[in-house]
């Protein structure tokens, strides 16, 4: 607590909280308030247990979600006979855990991006990543296309020609499988926890409120890296995870076929759009390094064991659950679906674009055929520095402050109505991925508001709504 206290007086150089805001000390909380306490305690004890509910509940109630809660209430199921019935660590799954991490470590670390110099369009390589509130800009081997094809590439010649193992060997190892991502998950956070006391790799981007609890859950290190080119949060956030989700939803439709003798055109559906937002996150992987995850969270629990535990398994629920629930959609719904889901991508994808380049071209460019308008702003980094900036007003960012987040939850909400409307599982992701933004659209314009201060007040004057025009 007393070196916490001390490093908290170091980094801030002895500043008072309220001229922070001056001093570019924007990001993650510096002082937590007893909401965020009783937020992060109760995530940190019971995230874990809801990864697991919903596995469980699939796995021995064919997904009935409130089966189990109420025999456990009633009396007839009793706590330890659910766990006795599941599935326990095996070696065999940590071998193959180990096997897809250490991969994709090389993968990332030691395999520099090539497809750049052979694909038009697509940056990669060597990147900057945005401004830390100390004033660097950090180098990123941006490989994560090339990463997804190589791996996807294996995939499918085991699949057509070596059959090293089955394509449903992710679905039969599933719950092993969930032990190994949970040791990984904490052992990261725990490294990433000792290691911004003991050896930081930049102490002017640490922070540290003096709350462990907050601290660990937040994290403390704003990009902790081994060497020169192992960074945390760009290898957890893109790597083992989101490459794994399509491989995930690959095995569930392989298990399908296996069990049911057919794929459905639901399962079809559900693996074609997070397909396209999979690839959409790699492809756009340097665009990537500018947003919220990677240039303002601090790298802690929520980042680490969220990364290898919570996104593989709950954002994959809906191909999950259609392998126990084989759903095969009238043609109406099915195409209501796809193009509830393109739709939203469209949206996702061009606001996000929209900003993009209005930043890169510093705002020489056409947005909806005319030239942007925008509110010029300023702001200071700790060193003291004085930035400018601009505040894009026009295209989708004039009608409302994140248009980008309402695309993607119509995304999500086209993945939930593929699987019908019989149970209320697969409909998790669109709840949680509502508080998900909502929260993050909040926070952001926290963290917006002490960045620029006036000038974000005058952008939310021309912009007033955040998600949807005149509703929120
Ligand atoms: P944004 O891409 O919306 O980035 C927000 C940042 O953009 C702000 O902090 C500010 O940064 C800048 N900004 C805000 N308003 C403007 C404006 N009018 N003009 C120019 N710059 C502005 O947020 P995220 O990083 O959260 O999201 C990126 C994408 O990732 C989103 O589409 C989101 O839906 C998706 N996402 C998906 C998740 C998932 O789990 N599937 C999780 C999280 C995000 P600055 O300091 O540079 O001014």
């Amino acid at each position: 607590m007393e070196s916490s206290r001390r490093r908290t007086q170091c980094s801030d150089n002895g500043r008072r909280p309220e001229h922070r805001e001056q001093l570019g000390q924007w990001g993650r909380a510096w002082e937590v308030d007893w909401f965020s306490l009783i937020c992060v305690l109760g995530l940190l004890c019971f995230a874990p247990f809801i990864v697991f509910y919903f596995v469980m509940a699939c796995d021995q109630y064919r997904c009935a979600i409130s089966q189990p809660l109420f025999e456990l209430l009633r009396g007839e199921t009793a706590p330890l006979s659910i766990w006795a019935r599941t599935a326990p660590f095996t070696w065999s799954a940590a071998r193959m855990y180990a096997a897809w991490v250490a991969f994709q470590a090389f993968l990332c670390v030691c395999v520099p991006d090539v497809s750049h110099k052979f694909i038009p369009g697509y940056v990669g390589g060597v990147q900057d990543g945005a401004r830390t509130p100390a004033g660097l800009v950090n180098k990123y081997e941006v490989n994560g296309l090339q990463c997804w094809v190589i791996t996807h590439a294996l995939w499918a010649a085991n699949a057509l020609y070596f059959n090293w193992f089955l394509p449903t060997v992710i679905f039969d190892n599933w719950i092993p499988l969930m032990w190994c991502a949970n040791i990984l998950g904490y052992a990261v956070s725990t490294f990433a926890f000792i290691k911004a006391y003991l050896f930081p790799t930049n102490s002017e981007d640490c922070k540290f409120t003096g709350n462990v609890f907050y601290d660990y859950m937040m994290g403390i290190e704003f990009n902790p890296r081994l060497g020169k080119w192992f960074d945390f949060k760009l290898f957890f956030n893109g790597r083992p995870g989101i490459i794994a989700w399509t491989l995930i939803n690959l095995s569930h439709m392989a298990k399908q076929q296996e069990v049911h003798g057919h794929v459905t055109n639901s399962m079809i559906l559900v693996n074609v759009l997070q397909a396209i937002y999979v690839l959409d996150f790699f492809w756009n992987e340097a665009w990537y390094l500018k947003t919220i995850d990677i240039c303002h969270d601090h790298f802690g629990w929520y980042l680490g064991w969220g990364d290898c535990v919570w996104l593989p398994y709950l954002y994959t629920l809906q191909g999950f659950y259609l392998v126990y629930h084989p759903v095969q959609l009238s043609q109406g719904h099915a195409l209501t679906v796809l193009l509830l889901g393109l739709i939203g991508y469209y949206v996702f994808r061009s606001t996000n674009h929209q900003k993009d380049l209005f930043r890169r071209t510093e705002g020489s460019c056409s947005i909806w055929g005319k030239r942007p308008t925008y509110i010029e702003s300023s702001y200071r980094s700790t060193d003291g520095a004085t930035h400018r900036s601009k505040l894009l007003t026009s295209g989708f960012w004039g009608v409302a402050r994140h248009f980008n987040y309402t695309g993607d939850l119509m995304g999500s909400l086209a993945y939930c109505a593929a699987c019908g409307f019989e149970h209320a599982l697969p409909y998790f992701y669109i709840a949680y991925m509502t508080i998900l933004l909502v929260h993050r659209c909040v926070r952001d314009e926290h963290r917006c508001s002490s960045k620029y201060g006036k000038d974000w007040r005058r952008y939310t004057d021309a912009v007033p709504y955040r998600l949807i025009p005149w509703v929120f």
